[in-house]
């Protein structure tokens, strides 16, 4: 059996030819996953099929499969669950926020990307031209109009997240700044969608100009992370200062700050690439 810690997830958009053997089942009501909970654990549901759970799927997606090369592959599936529906004793429906723990990353992932799918299917039964019903392809994973041949694709938006350093007379600090929407005492670095038409490290530029007045240079990539809340690509960038002083945004921004690392506030999770960004701060000190 596979250990899904240790292995590697292989997209495809054909399903196997039968449903043999025990697959992952994502399945989702709304934007929360159908897990099953054991005493203290939670579980992604491994079954040959959801009726198994007394589940009958809006519609189903076939994801990929999950292998290390020694044993066989485990493959996965997203299902969308009508939200109206009770489940049985030992399933609850969990935010994906709260599942980045229990499932791990490697399941965490395919978790986000199975909700992104079912949205993106949901959200393209019809043409966006000319309104005929739309065909799933088969070959890659894409939804066609028979009527005039407008093919849509799973939409993913890009944001440029970064991590801006001062170094100056009070040493090397970061630039944090709280959202309204943030949890009492919250900071992170600052992050924005791009624009059609903009480059990644243009984006990072303007971000920080708009919401915070400030000037940043020497823009360099540093990693990135899906982020399926609802469908951002997560674009990690380091920045040095280059000038202004800060300026807030206030509809956007309750407050930012340059940070030492002897005085940090509240950070996001471990598992965002904010905080990566601000571990790599701190590592470099
Ligand atoms: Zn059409």
């Amino acid at each position: 059996m596979i250990d899904p810690t240790i292995c590697t997830f292989v997209p495809q958009t054909l399903p196997p030819a039968d449903r043999a053997g025990a697959a992952y089942w994502f399945a989702f009501q709304d934007q929360k996953m159908i897990v099953r909970t054991a005493r203290d654990s939670v579980e992604a549901p491994l079954l040959t099929d959801l009726a198994a759970l007394g589940l009958v799927p809006l519609r189903w997606q076939y994801l990929g499969y999950l292998e290390n090369g020694q044993t066989q592959p485990i493959h996965c599936y997203s299902a969308e669950i009508d939200p109206t529906v009770a489940l049985a004793d030992g399933l609850v429906a969990e935010g994906l926020r709260d599942l980045y723990a229990p499932l791990g990353d490697v399941l965490f992932n395919v978790a986000g990307r199975a909700v992104q799918i079912i949205t993106w299917d949901r959200t393209h039964q019809y043409c966006g031209q000319c309104a005929a019903p739309t065909e799933a392809l088969s070959q890659e994973r894409a939804r066609r109009c028979p009527a005039c041949g407008l093919t849509s694709y799973p939409r993913i938006s890009p944001a440029a997240i970064v991590a801006v350093v001062r170094r100056d007379e009070h040493g090397a600090r970061i630039l944090l700044a709280r959202n309204h929407r943030f949890p009492p005492g919250r900071y992170s670095v600052l992050a924005g969608f791009v624009e059609p038409g903009e480059s990644l490290e243009a984006c990072a530029q303007r971000e920080v100009f708009e919401e915070v007045g400030i000037r940043i240079k020497n823009v360099r990539y540093f990693g990135s992370q899906p982020w399926p809340f609802p469908n951002s690509l997560m674009l990690g960038f380091t920045a040095e200062y280059e000038s202004g002083e800060i300026r807030l945004e206030e509809s956007e921004l309750a407050d930012a700050q340059w940070f030492s690392v002897d005085n940090f506030p509240s950070l996001p999770p471990k598992m965002t690439i904010a905080r990566k960004l601000i571990d790599w701060f701190v590592g470099r000190q």
